[in-house]
């Protein structure tokens, strides 16, 4: 047994499948490149679904998860070693992260047998993909005040409201949604999390347009939609619990990646753009570079400490937010350095050229990673509270019936 409680593999087990990886990764992991206009994230997801899918194939996905299930009843020493070796390749996966890094462990932790037995299997093998609703208009850092309702009628919830910034709905075959189930509790009790069926009758997916020219996410209205009685995922009124959950896996997922060891790949891509500039001599730039390097070094040891903390049975907790906030802090000394070294080509570009609005898109995505996933107010916030220790914020509304709420367009009900 390991420190963490783990059984390790027999060392010619390990090597045997550590050569099973390495041999999926160099015939599939060859990288992806999108060329050509936007829609690109949709381009990428189709990729990543099909790496997926021969994952699936050779019978690496989904390693812990149960074979019946779908999964490849594998143990976490099996899935140490696929980390470490998928590490050493380009990431395959990137716009899997919501589906695949959030929803699927939900459902498999906090999902009913028949629930699991629907679902599970198709999302391991990315014949469905899966998102996230959470954010309304009203409700983004305070989720807990989200209007969107679900009321039982007979044997289906109808589900009426809206959510907002859902990345790639218009793509997703389900998704898991939050919504109120009972306004006369206070607001963060009167709230259940559900699946449901992007295609149902009733959802009406807009694209957001972006300034970087991508629809990468959308608003979505829920008139009258019907979902089945039993999609509701764990117990009525028990959704905050499960959207906090849910909540510290997606921190983990952005902050620690589906990768393990330590790597720098930020660092890595732009010290190359120094060079093939000839500004790697310039001691400013220099220094930002070993700043990074500094950054996402901690970030890949802070991460692998989550890693093994997960692996030891623990559920995703407050600490995930040290690797989102680092995500954060990596994103915006990235796009200063990126303008350092690359100047007006972070600003503009030549559209005529495929690769050449490679940097400014870059420099206008980095704005998200502040805000996505809870914004560095709101991580600071629980590092403050939950890990520190330090004292809570004054919450004046945590006694107040959520009906009785001026929040979202409640506002301006009295
Ligand atoms: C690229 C991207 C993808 C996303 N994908 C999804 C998705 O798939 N599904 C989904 O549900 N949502 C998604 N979101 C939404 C995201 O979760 C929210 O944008 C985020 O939680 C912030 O909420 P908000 O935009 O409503 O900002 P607000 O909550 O209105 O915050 C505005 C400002 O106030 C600050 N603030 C708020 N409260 C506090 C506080 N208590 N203390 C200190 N400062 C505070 C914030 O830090 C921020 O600077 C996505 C967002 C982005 C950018």
């Amino acid at each position: 047994m390991s420190d963490n409680g783990e059984a390790e593999l027999d060392p010619a087990e390990a090597e045997a499948f550590r050569a099973r990886c390495r041999a999926f990764l160099e015939a599939h992991a060859t990288g992806i490149t999108i060329d050509g206009p936007d829609p690109r994230s949709e381009k990428e997801l189709a990729a990543n679904k099909a790496f997926q899918q021969q994952l699936a194939a050779a019978g690496l996905a989904g390693l812990t998860y149960p074979a019946e299930y779908g999964g490849a009843g594998l143990t976490k020493a099996h899935d140490r070693i696929w980390r470490e070796e998928y590490g050493k390749f380009p990431d395959m996966t990137t716009q899997l992260t919501i589906s695949h890094g959030m929803c699927l462990p939900m459902l498999a932790e906090y999902g009913t047998h028949e629930q699991k037995s629907a679902f599970l299997a198709d999302c391991i093998a990315a014949r469905t993909v899966w998102c996230q609703m959470f954010s309304e208009p009203g409700a983004g850092s305070d989720v807990a005040s989200l209007q969107t309702r679900a009321t039982l009628d007979g044997d289906e919830w109808t589900i009426n409201g809206q959510k907002v910034w859902t990345t790639l709905a218009h793509a997703c075959d389900y998704g898991i949604i939050v919504a109120r189930t009972d306004p006369e509790q206070v607001k963060h009790r009167g709230i259940s999390m559900f699946i449901i069926d992007m295609r149902a009758p009733g959802v009406d997916i807009r694209a957001i347009n972006q300034i970087d020219g991508g629809k990468h996410f959308n608003e979505i209205f829920f008139t009258d939609v019907k979902i089945p009685k039993d999609w509701l995922v764990g117990a009525y009124n028990e959704g905050w619990r499960l959207a906090t959950a849910m909540l510290m896996y997606e921190r983990v997922a952005i902050g620690t990646g589906s990768k393990s060891g330590v790597s720098t790949p930020t660092f890595k891509y732009l010290q190359g753009e120094a060079q093939r500039r000839g500004k790697l001599q310039d001691p400013a730039i220099r220094q930002s570079l070993m700043k990074l390097y500094s950054e996402e070094t901690a970030k890949s040891l802070v991460a692998l400490r989550t890693r093994a903390e997960m692996k030891a049975g623990k559920t995703p907790g407050p600490g995930g937010s040290l690797g989102k906030l680092h995500t954060a802090i990596i994103a915006r000394l990235a796009r200063t350095m990126t303008l350092e070294i690359v100047g007006a080509d972070g600003l503009a570009w030549d559209a005529s050229n495929a690769d050449g609005d490679k940097h400014a898109k870059s420099v206008l995505r980095s704005f998200s990673a502040n805000i996505a996933g809870g914004s560095d107010e709101i991580q600071k916030n629980i590092i403050g509270d939950r890990v520190l220790g330090l004292p809570r914020d004054i919450a004046v509304d945590i006694d107040v019936p959520f009906k009785d709420l001026k929040v979202g367009t409640q506002k301006s009900a009295g």
